[in-house]
């Protein structure tokens, strides 16, 4: 609370956005998505830039894996890509109602406290 009230600067209140929980689109040929403009997600698990990474890496695999027939690369690339990113997009959607609730950061708090227990125990 110090860092924020000592704070010189002023506070800047920026939006987070994020795509609907298990948003999907319809197959093009020939087209096809990575990272954020797959699977925009709040930042609450640390996971849009990995997604992002695996999500070309795996594309790449595909391309190669099936490089004479790009529909079905890009079918099989997609076929694991989006049950992983709806996986991501569920629990930091937890995450970010674990932050912005009626009962402030307390949620957040006891997540933090029951880790801490687990380590000690
Ligand atoms: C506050 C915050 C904290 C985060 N913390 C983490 C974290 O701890 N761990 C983690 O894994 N992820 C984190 N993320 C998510 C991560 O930053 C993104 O998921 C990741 O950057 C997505 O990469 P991307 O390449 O898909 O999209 P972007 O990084 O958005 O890259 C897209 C690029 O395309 C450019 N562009 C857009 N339109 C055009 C156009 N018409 N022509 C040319 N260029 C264009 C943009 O300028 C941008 O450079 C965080 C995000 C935020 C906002």
């Amino acid at each position: 609370m110090d860092l924020i009230a000592r704070s010189e600067a002023p506070l800047i209140a920026r939006p987070l956005y994020a795509l609907p929980v298990g948003h999907r689109w319809g197959r093009r040929p020939g087209l096809t998505l990575i990272g954020d403009a797959t699977h925009l997600i709040s930042p609450f698990a640390g996971e849009g830039a990995n997604l992002a990474m695996l999500d070309g890496a795996e594309l790449a695999q595909a391309i190669v894996a099936d490089g004479d027939d790009i529909e079905a690369a890009l079918a099989s690339y997609e076929a694991a890509m989006l049950p992983r990113s709806e996986r991501a997009a569920s629990y930091t959607g937890a995450g970010l109602d674990m932050r912005f609730n009626d009962q402030a950061l307390r949620p957040l708090v006891d997540f933090f406290q029951s880790v801490r227990s687990g380590v000690e125990a």
